[in-house]
């Protein structure tokens, strides 16, 4: 291990428990979802940290899905957030359910009405808010509070037989109506909810609350530090105060800052409402930052666990730019992914003076931040596709790619020369007549010619078509918490996110590319094959990141 200094604050707690002796110098965390919709970049964050700290520390992380609301919850969100979090690189040692535990959490429920720590109140929901105060002024105790244990025993158990409605009734616990911490003032434990379960089916009509089970699931499970998110720290206090009523092995919480990211929203809700409104295709669209939608994007495992890496473990909620994640994207990729050509917006060129009907194959490195890769053949013609962007007619200054008459090099072949512009009827342009240099190829270059610009290209012979998705940020303001008075969130959705390129230019071999495979499509990022591939019978391609921020200098 590191030197203390450099520890975070959550490992500096740990440390301190290992030399106190009070966990027996164990760690075992959790990660906690609720199986409500799929994981975003914010869980990523936190499974990083979870799994993170049991690898460090030689110890224990388990997978425990939170499954105390039957109506929100279902099987697809357990599979995928299993599959998200392997995917991730990580495994857990146990697998657990909230609901595992629903007769022991019972159990645990009688105790504390026996112990007259605990009563069924018979106020509506509305009633229970209404009477519970400010922060600055005391609640009201419940006509019900003070219930014998018979009765409240005979109540509660009438609820989980289901003679009562919902809402009808609830369990509290019985703390204090006037502590300054409104999370004490007699939260409800247990509500009726006459709802199927994904799991235990009809056999339960009444469910726990998240505070009743979270701290009790972590004390079944053993676990040492239960980290949590910033905005439960004011519910430790209950945490802590159920755990030391029950007298059971006490873990502890232990809080830090959600990840925020700017240009996007992280709530499940939020994220729900999106792919249910069909502002998005579906949970894994390449826009939206759950991990199934960064993994079709083309986000690796490695890039994700960096970035979790680098931003740390901070106390206060922040903003992180998505530029950084971004970064670590580009990091990545750079290393690994293969280059080749591509033109998104093809621009036909015909070299007049190569002769017909010959063509060659120019050497191009596999990835020339990986030599040892070797290298690739990249075939040439008589005519060629160019973007159509690198060429102007009437360039401003400073444009060092092809103009009429100007000269420009085609990487890894040789430079050529404008010498004719060709436009239909509209006075669009339609095709370049150039020529080329031949002693002017790459590596053999003996023209004696300077060129500023190099552009990218794909021999026509030897092209296939493809779709390329583009993709923007999904919000046109980096800070959603932040919604001006009269506006929806969804107000600033970007309607720009997504730009489709019908017929973009391959070089042929890359029909053979493998979905989810990534490429550098030399001058214009990083792509990767969407497994709309597969259905389409055509190759797409999704824009991971571009090279380089354009975004900054854009907007
Ligand atoms: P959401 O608001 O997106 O529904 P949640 O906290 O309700 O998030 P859970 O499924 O309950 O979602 O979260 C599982 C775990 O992931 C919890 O421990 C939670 O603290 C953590 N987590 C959720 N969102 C973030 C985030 N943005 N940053 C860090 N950790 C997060
Ligand atoms: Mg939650």
């Amino acid at each position: 291990m590191e030197a203390t200094e450099h520890k975070n604050f959550i490992e500096q707690i740990i440390d301190s428990h290992n030399e106190s002796g009070r966990f027996q110098k164990r760690v075992h965390t959790r990660f906690p979802p609720e199986p409500n919709g799929y994981l975003h970049i914010g869980h990523a964050k936190s499974i990083c940290l979870n799994f993170g700290l049991a690898q460090k520390y030689n110890g224990k992380c388990n997978l425990r899905f939170d499954d105390t609301n039957p109506e929100t919850e279902d099987v697809e969100y357990v599979e995928s957030i299993r599959n998200d979090v392997r995917w991730l690189g990580f495994q857990w040692d146990g697998e657990f359910f909230a609901s595992d535990y629903f007769d022991q959490l019972y159990q645990w429920a009688e105790q504390l009405i026996m112990k007259g720590k605990a009563y069924v109140d018979d106020q509506s929901a509305e009633q229970i808010a209404a009477t519970r105060g400010t922060p600055t002024v005391p609640g009201k105790e419940s006509p019900f509070r003070n219930r014998s244990v018979e009765e409240n025993l005979d109540l509660f158990r009438r609820m989980k037989a289901g003679e009562f409605e919902e809402g009808s009734r609830v369990l509290r616990a019985k703390i204090d109506m006037s502590s300054p911490n409104m999370h004490m003032r007699d939260p409800v434990l247990y509500r009726i909810k006459k709802a199927r379960h994904h799991r235990t089916g009809d056999r339960w009509c009444i469910y726990p609350m998240y505070d009743f089970a979270h701290g009790l699931c972590d004390s079944i499970e053993g676990i040492t530090h239960s980290i949590c998110t910033l905005e439960f720290e004011v519910h430790r206090p209950l945490y802590d105060w159920l755990i030391e009523q029950l007298g059971i092995y006490h873990p502890q919480q232990i809080e830090f800052a959600r990840l925020n990211l700017s240009y996007t929203v992280m709530s499940k809700r939020k994220l729900l409402e999106l792919v249910e409104g069909k502002y998005v295709n579906s949970w894994d669209d390449p826009r939206l930052p759950t991990i199934s939608g960064l993994r079709r994007r083309g986000y690796t495992p490695a890039a994700i666990r960096h970035f979790a890496d680098k931003i740390g473990v901070a106390k206060r909620d922040n903003i992180i730019d998505v530029a950084l994640l971004e970064f670590c994207i580009r990091e990545d990729l750079n290393k690994i992914a293969p280059r080749t050509m591509a033109v998104l917006r093809p621009l036909k060129v015909v070299i007049t003076n190569y002769p017909e009907g010959q063509t060659e194959e120019v050497s191009a490195l596999i990835n020339p931040e990986m030599p040892q890769l070797g290298s690739r053949l990249v075939p040439f013609g008589r005519e060629i596709y160019i973007e159509q962007d690198d060429f102007m007619e009437n360039p401003p200054k400073g444009y060092f790619r092809l103009t009429p008459g100007g000269e420009v090099r085609l990487k890894y072949a040789y430079i050529i020369r404008c010498e004719e512009v060709i436009k239909d009827a509209a006075g669009n342009i339609t095709e370049l007549r150039c020529i080329y240099f031949p002693e002017s190829k790459s590596g053999s270059d003996t023209s004696g010619k300077k060129v500023k610009g190099t552009i990218h290209w794909v021999a026509a012979h030897e092209a296939a078509s493809a779709e390329v998705r583009l993709y923007d940020r999904l919000f046109t303001i980096p800070d959603l918490s932040d919604i001006p008075e009269g506006k929806d969130w969804k107000d600033f959705i970007n309607p720009h996110s997504l730009e489709v390129i019908p017929d973009a230019k391959i070089e042929k071999n890359m029909l053979q590319a493998s979905i989810g495979s990534i490429w550098q499509f030399e001058r214009l990022g990083y792509f990767c094959t969407d497994p709309d591939t597969n259905k389409s019978n055509k190759l797409v391609f999704n824009r991971t990141v571009t090279l380089k921020d354009t975004w900054a200098k854009a907007h």
